[in-house]
């Protein structure tokens, strides 16, 4: 950010940039129907604050999230952006040696656990996630909650090989589509009130705990290609 500040690229730029960043099309309607059906939503994210409120808010879903727990950031008085780490681990360490040092995504689970905890409230948790960062919070998670991790992405491969670590039940998905889909069958399966929808919905999921060896190389054709982004500044 000091980088593209000091080459005069204002916020607004970087705004625009980030209102371009491709989205599935089926992302935004999960999430709708997630806050529809009753669940508490929340982002737990090693990117920071500004990045993600601008995108949500460009997709018109950022009240649909309780909380953003992300790395802190601001714009200053030079227009720069300037992001934090999230643990101050200059002053202190949160001493887990699976997470990068500015964010144990573990910790965090673990806080939203025991809120719920306290609040006398049986919830079961449904965590998706790509990244390594992703597998500290998915050991925390209970045998009535349910994994989502990305095929063919590092938290994927992780599981597989750690699947005796692993509570929870894993659903895998490969696309915004078939998060879609799978997202909707285990919040019916958790819901007794509409559970009698449930047999319509066709399951894709493949579970991760089961895959012998590396995963499915043939996958990530079938992904969707990623839209280029113009560069900040053509003039
Ligand atoms: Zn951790």
């Amino acid at each position: 950010m000091s980088e593209l500040h000091s080459q005069g690229k204002s916020m607004e730029q970087i705004v625009q940039v980030l209102k371009r960043t491709p989205m599935h099309p089926h992302i935004v309607p999960a999430i709708e129907a997630a806050y529809s059906l009753g669940c508490d939503l929340k982002i737990v994210s090693d990117a920071n604050i500004f990045f993600i409120r601008t995108i949500l808010e460009h997709h018109g879903v950022s009240d649909r999230f309780s909380e953003i727990i992300a790395n802190p950031s601001f714009v200053d008085e030079e227009g720069r952006l300037r992001i934090f780490p999230y643990h101050d681990y200059l002053k202190s360490s949160h001493e887990c040696n699976l997470c990068p040092p500015n964010m144990c995504k573990g910790k965090i689970i673990e806080r939203i656990q025991k809120c719920v905890a306290e609040e006398g409230k049986s919830k079961k948790f449904i965590y998706l996630g790509d990244g390594s960062g992703d597998f500290c919070p998915s050991l925390r998670l209970k045998d009535t909650d349910s994994l989502m991790p990305r095929k063919d992405f590092a938290l994927c491969d992780l599981v597989s090989k750690n699947s005796n670590s692993i509570k929870a039940e894993v659903h895998g998905w490969v696309d915004g589509d078939e998060l879609m889909q799978v997202l909707l069958r285990i919040i019916n399966s958790h819901h007794p009130a509409i559970k009698s929808s449930e047999d319509s919905t066709p399951t894709m999921a493949v579970d991760c705990k089961k895959m012998a060896g590396p995963t499915p190389m043939d996958a990530p054709k079938n992904l969707p290609q990623a839209i280029p982004v113009p560069p900040l500044n053509s003039s």
